[in-house]
């Protein structure tokens, strides 16, 4: 039976990394979430099968609920929620690691030096992303201010730091720790995760998130080494090291190095001082914003998180097919960070039906605006703001952007005055080749639709 259970969790460890290997390319993601799910179910039920298991009516009970829920939440759930719900769902894997560390803690088996510093570990790092998450999860849904910064909140994070490992420690190596010591290295390795994430805002959002799934990778990595489960091992290195180069990657695409994003965050000062007005904007019509671009020779749509909100995505196709027909060329430009979670965009223009070689990343189109006639923003923001150039005091200082403002026209979609993100004045809305279409992502690509069938009738 030994032999069998290694055997299945050598194959599901490489249903694993095959399926994380395909989540890589749009065109082949779906195939890999499945993959990854049904090694995820093979792997739950081949741990039935190994032999000295005990509760397993509790076991049962725990997976109906979480599948439950989860399988209820992913179906409701709506398209731009969803990095709240990884948000907690990553929190929920921390959780996890953090909680078999307390049972191992608690029972005060004897470990090796090695298990029991990978014990200690997992403690913290999965108790950190469990309560970042949830610190994550209450500001992606609006329950919480952006950025709450405590008075030498730098030292308040290293003091923790060190006394929580110190703790740790101290508990991991005791043959005997007690339920008060076990508790008390909870509760501040719990309030490190709180403080870590309080002061980030804004747009650096996206890299946390990222670095908090990192986090739960590892220590379930940790906790794989502790119960001496290899598939555990594999796949929390996996998701850690992916986790941990995803990261790296919207950082470097935000221009934010990963230690100013949690030692340095932004300060809610900077987001108020950028956001001054900066003279008048100039409104269009849906008649002249069709004029434009059907008698132009090439458009670049911008998506932002308004056409995720709006669920505008097929119209918006509908509309480039159109301009396609009368001889426009038309390309999509994604930012790394558009809308509220990576891959927002691809994503949305994929279930659309948008082919893959109209959508294009920052780095690849962002030369390409200058040539444009129009640059046809739809619902985004802080990810065409010029000020990300130029204003060193602004919260997305150094973000590279697409630069729509360098389209011989700019038109920009959107309902009214509302803010980005970042809470901040957009430098383009004032420029003199800007103009503003007012009104809902969808109502207003309808009305341009209609209008260029208008022309061509
Ligand atoms: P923004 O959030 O900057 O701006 C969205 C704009 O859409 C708003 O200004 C709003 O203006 C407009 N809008 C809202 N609803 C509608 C609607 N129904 N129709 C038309 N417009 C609408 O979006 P971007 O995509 O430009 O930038 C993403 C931001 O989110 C970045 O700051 C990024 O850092 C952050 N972020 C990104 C994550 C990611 O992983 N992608 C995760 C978390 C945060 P108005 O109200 O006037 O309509």
């Amino acid at each position: 039976m030994n032999w069998f259970v290694s055997m299945a969790y050598f194959l599901v460890t490489i249903a694993f990394i095959f399926g994380l290997k395909a989540m890589s390319s749009p065109v082949t993601a779906r195939r890999g979430i499945v993959w990854a799910g049904f090694a995820m179910i093979a792997a739950t039920v081949v741990t039935f099968f190994v032999s000295d298991l005990h509760n397993i009516g509790l076991m049962v009970l725990a997976i109906v609920l979480g599948g439950g829920v989860a399988w209820w939440s992913g179906k409701t759930v709506k398209m731009t929620d969803m990095p709240q719900m990884v948000a907690i769902y990553n929190g929920m894997g921390g959780g996890a690691a953090a909680g078999i560390a307390a049972i191992e803690l608690v029972r005060g088996v004897d470990h090796s030096a090695m298990v029991s510093t990978l014990m200690v570990l997992g403690a913290i790092i999965g108790s950190v992303a469990f309560s970042g998450s949830c610190v994550a999860f209450a500001k992606l849904q609006g329950l919480m201010n952006k950025a709450i910064r405590l008075p030498q909140q730098n030292s308040i994070n290293f003091f923790l730091t060190l006394i929580t490992f110190g703790l740790g420690l101290t508990i991991g190596y005791s043959d005997d720790p007690s339920g008060f010591g076990i508790f008390l290295f909870f509760v501040l390795a719990l309030a490190l995760g709180v403080v870590l994430v309080l002061p980030i805002g804004g747009a650096d959002m996206p890299v946390v998130i990222s670095l908090l799934n990192a986090f739960t990778g590892l220590a379930v990595g940790f906790k794989g080494f502790v119960l001496g489960v290899p598939m555990l091992i594999v796949a929390g290195i996996v998701v850690g090291a992916s986790g941990m180069l995803l990261t790296q990657l919207m950082a470097k695409a935000m221009n934010r190095p990963i230690r100013n994003i949690i030692f340095t965050p932004l300060s809610g000062a900077a987001v108020e001082g950028s956001g001054e007005s900066q003279g008048t904007m100039r409104e269009t019509s849906a008649m002249d914003a069709a004029s434009l671009m059907r008698f132009g020779g090439k458009v670049i749509i911008v998506p932002g998180y308004g056409m995720a909100v709006a669920g505008a995505q097929h119209k918006v196709w509908e509309m480039a097919q159109l301009l396609e027909e009368a001889g426009v060329e038309v390309k999509f430009a994604i930012h790394p960070v558009a809308g509220r979670m990576p891959g927002h965009m691809n994503v949305l223009l994929a279930e659309a039906g948008v082919p893959y070689d109209r959508i294009f990343d920052l780095e690849e189109i962002n030369n390409e605006f200058s040539q444009a006639d129009v640059a046809l923003v739809i619902g985004a923001n802080d990810v065409v703001n010029p000020v990300a150039r130029t204003d060193k005091s602004s919260p997305i200082y150094g973000m590279p952007i697409l630069n729509a403002d360098m389209a011989r026209d700019a038109i920009v979609i959107k309902r009214g005055r509302g803010a980005g993100y970042s809470g901040i004045e957009n430098a383009l809305f004032f420029k003199e080749n800007c103009s503003m279409l007012y009104g809902s992502a969808q109502d207003a690509v309808g009305e341009i639709i209609a209008q260029i069938k208008a022309f061509d009738s």
